[in-house]
């Protein structure tokens, strides 16, 4: 107990991929604060992570054999890890394409396929998607895997249903991580221009959503789609016609 507050994940053991830095790190950290057994894992370990690449079917098969071993089941996961690759349609070359995918959409199905053996009904899967899963965003390979991510959030959300395990996304909008930081100044001021909140997000903002989704709290949630981006998906791009509007009224 913290407080008056119980522990809404005591007991659960929950991977999280992706985890050494940004949203994985949040996450991870919110997760153990509920009281989570949390196995944090990276391409990039550092210290409190343990390696697994979530594109390597072998490091997957690895990680669920250990699981198995330690803890018998596995109760949670979190497909975080992803990468960007920012070119356009007429530059993207197949190699970027593949790249892309294998870490944002491959990565995602192989946990799904070698954990969910182990989860017990009333196990919880979430997906990190993106807005660009929900929009036209430039970066074609990355907005094509984000899209591609919900094939697979929904398809797994009915296969795993009938065992009681719920498969949901979040679609954070711009956070500030080191992959936005990443980017051009301009993509940051276009974002907080087109988002009616009027600024960007912190790793933070997400994290409770995702310890919502793995907690029994949600459990007649599955299939769905959140997003986290302060409402920039939600005008559907219209947002420069209302603040045209506003200016000349005003
Ligand atoms: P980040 O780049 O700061 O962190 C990503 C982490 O994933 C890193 O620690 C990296 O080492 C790890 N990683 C990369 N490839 C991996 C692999 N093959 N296997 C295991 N780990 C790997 O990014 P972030 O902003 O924290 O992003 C987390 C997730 O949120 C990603 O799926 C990203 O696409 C998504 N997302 C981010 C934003 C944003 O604005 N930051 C917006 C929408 C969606």
């Amino acid at each position: 107990m913290t407080g008056l507050h119980p522990k809404r994940l005591l007991g659960k053991v929950v991977v999280v991929t992706g985890a050494a830095r940004g949203q994985g790190a949040a996450e991870a950290e919110a997760l153990t604060r509920e009281g989570a057994r949390v196995i944090a894992t990276d391409v990039r370990p550092t210290g409190g992570c343990r390696r697994l690449d979530a594109s390597s079917e072998r490091d997957w098969a690895e990680l669920a054999a250990e699981l198995r071993e330690s803890y018998g089941q596995v109760h949670g996961l979190v497909n975080n890890a992803g990468i960007t690759w920012r070119a356009r349609v007429g530059e993207v070359r197949p190699e970027d394409m593949a790249r892309v995918h294998a870490v944002n959409v491959t990565g995602p199905l192989l946990g799904i396929q070698h954990l969910a053996p182990l989860m017990p009904a009333g196990s919880s899967i979430v997906n990190v998607g993106s807005s660009a899963a929900l929009t036209a965003h430039y970066p074609v390979a990355y907005t094509t895997s984000k899209w591609a991510l919900r094939g697979l959030s929904h398809t797994a959300a009915l296969e795993l249903g009938p065992r009681g395990i719920r498969v949901n996304t979040v679609h954070p909008g711009y956070i500030e991580t080191e992959m936005t930081a990443s980017a051009a100044p301009a993509f940051r001021a276009a974002n907080i221009r087109e988002t009616p909140l009027g600024r960007t997000g912190t790793v933070d903002e997400v994290a409770p959503l995702v310890v919502f989704l793995l907690s029994d709290e949600s459990s007649f949630i599955t299939g769905a789609e959140i997003p986290v981006d302060g409402g920039l998906t939600a005008h559907g791009g219209v947002k420069s016609v209302s603040d045209a509007l506003r200016e000349g009224a005003s």
